[in-house]
């Protein structure tokens, strides 16, 4: 049996993107003897990924935030960073199951904030498991890691404000973006654009955006129907409105939305408004007591809303409850941009009769869309834990985790999938360090 390391803290906080970061800060700077735990190696989370050595994209934002975080390590309560540390388990209450480089860990706490962000929504079609068919974020990520891009073609498609954001990275960066396919209704776009009126910092962001694209076409009602490959390049199968059109390029870098990484949160027995969002009271406090949630996972609503989140839960936990107040206009402000986000970009239901029957729909155990029906195909399962124990779908590594929200949404099946411990993939010597998790 390995060894197994012990840390002790006041506040513990699961991931340093903006919300935990935000948390993070504010915790220590009321005194709190907090530990930030991430899976990454630098702070920042998706957005800001590497914003400390990126040549492009490195925002005010980013640099106050990062800058908070420093002195906050540097201070005298001062913050502990377990960076590259990956929390697997949660073995007993308060009590963490972690692993990183140098072994297996057990992070003690009184209270814990749960930061843990969002991945991305993936939706089958033919040739979406082509290696050069990647997620739009999952693309960006690589550039960032060292991925060459320069005079690569890329095609940006799915759906949300990421997807701009993506294609002027990819463009800052070097690549050609000819077009981004938004699969979400003009009307709806025009009527989100038009709200933004009432968030001036969105409306420059948005613009800058925008301004960054110049040569880009911005297709909404689009989406992809097929890809594949021709001539050591991709073919891509576009639907823009009423026309079809093949582009050809380097990459397709497609992504359908976010979903919250609420793993750890049904582990530790919060209750959730509704599926894939966490249930917080006013301080981000969740339905078990001194456990608190920030950003994606109480509601995709971007950088904004995960900040001020966290900013209440570090206040909260730190016991300030009464300094939270002064910041629930903000919050107020960016739940409403949530709510306009979450309808503008609502996935169309031509989206879920894209993949046939033989389309791979859980890459882990190669299970297609047809395994999921039974009989003469005009029975589905009722629940994703049904079809998990009838086909495998969801059984691999992933655990569900990436074909689970696909399958719900294309055949409207409930995710009941159970979250069991590890909730990532975890070496067997820190499962049997921890006598099992
Ligand atoms: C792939 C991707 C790319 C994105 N790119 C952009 C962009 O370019 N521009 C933009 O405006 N928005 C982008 N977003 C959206 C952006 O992430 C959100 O708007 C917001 O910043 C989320 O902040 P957060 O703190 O809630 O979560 P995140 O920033 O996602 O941070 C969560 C952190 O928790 C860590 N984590 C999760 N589980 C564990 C665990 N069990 N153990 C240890 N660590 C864990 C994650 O690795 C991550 O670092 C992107 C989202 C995704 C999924």
């Amino acid at each position: 049996m390995g060894e197994l390391r012990r840390e002790i803290f006041d506040i513990v906080i699961i991931g340093a993107g903006p919300a935990g970061m935000a948390a993070a800060a504010t915790a220590c700077a009321a005194g709190a003897h907090a530990a930030l735990v991430d899976d990454n190696g630098y702070a920042g989370g998706q957005i800001w990924r590497r914003a400390n050595n990126a040549r492009h994209g490195k925002s005010v934002l980013a640099t106050r935030w990062i800058n908070h975080l420093q002195r906050s390590a540097a201070g005298s309560g001062g913050l502990a960073r377990l960076q590259q540390t990956r929390v697997v388990g949660m073995p007993r209450a308060n009590v963490l199951l972690a692993e990183s480089e140098r072994g297996a860990l057990e992070i003690h706490y009184d209270k814990l904030i749960l930061a843990t962000g969002a991945r991305e929504l993936f939706l089958p079609f033919p040739g979406w498991t082509h290696p050069r068919v990647m997620g739009a974020g999952g693309l960006q990520s690589l550039v960032k890691s060292g991925l060459p891009i320069v005079g690569r073609r890329v095609i940006v498609a799915g759906s949300g404000p990421l997807l701009l954001a993506v294609a002027n990275y990819l463009r800052h960066a070097g690549a050609i973006v000819p077009l981004i396919a938004e699969q979400a209704h003009s009307a709806e776009i025009l009527r989100f654009a038009a709200g933004l009126a009432r968030t001036p910092a969105k409306l420059l962001q948005a613009a800058l955006l925008r301004g960054g694209l110049i040569g880009t076409r911005y297709c909404a009602d689009a989406w992809p129907l097929r890809a594949q490959e021709s001539g050591g390049r991709l073919s891509v199968t576009l639907q823009i409105g009423k026309r079809r059109r093949v582009e050809t390029a380097d990459y397709l870098a497609c992504g359908f939305g976010l979903v919250a990484n609420v793993e750890l949160a049904a582990l530790a027995g919060c209750k959730f408004a509704r599926p894939g969002c966490v249930a917080v009271d006013d301080c981000q406090e969740t339905s078990v007591k001194h456990v608190f949630a920030a950003g994606e996972l109480t509601g995709i609503g971007g950088v904004e809303k995960a900040i001020v989140e966290g900013q209440i839960a570090g206040l909260a936990a730190a016991g300030r409850t009464t300094q939270t107040a002064r910041l629930f206009g903000n919050r107020d402000a960016a739940l409403a941009f949530t709510a306009r986000l979450e309808k503008a970009f609502t996935l169309r239901p031509e989206l879920k009769t894209l993949a046939g029957p033989d389309e791979i729909i859980c890459r882990c155990e190669d299970v297609t869309l047809g395994q999921l029906t039974i009989g003469d195909g005009d029975q589905t399962f009722h629940s994703l834990h049904d079809a998990k124990l009838h086909t495998r779908c969801g059984m691999g590594p992933c655990q569900g985790r990436i074909c689970g929200p696909a399958v719900a949404f294309i055949t409207g099946a409930e995710n009941d999938l159970r979250i069991r411990p590890p909730i990532l993939p975890a070496r067997v010597a820190t499962l049997a360090a921890d006598g099992g998790a």
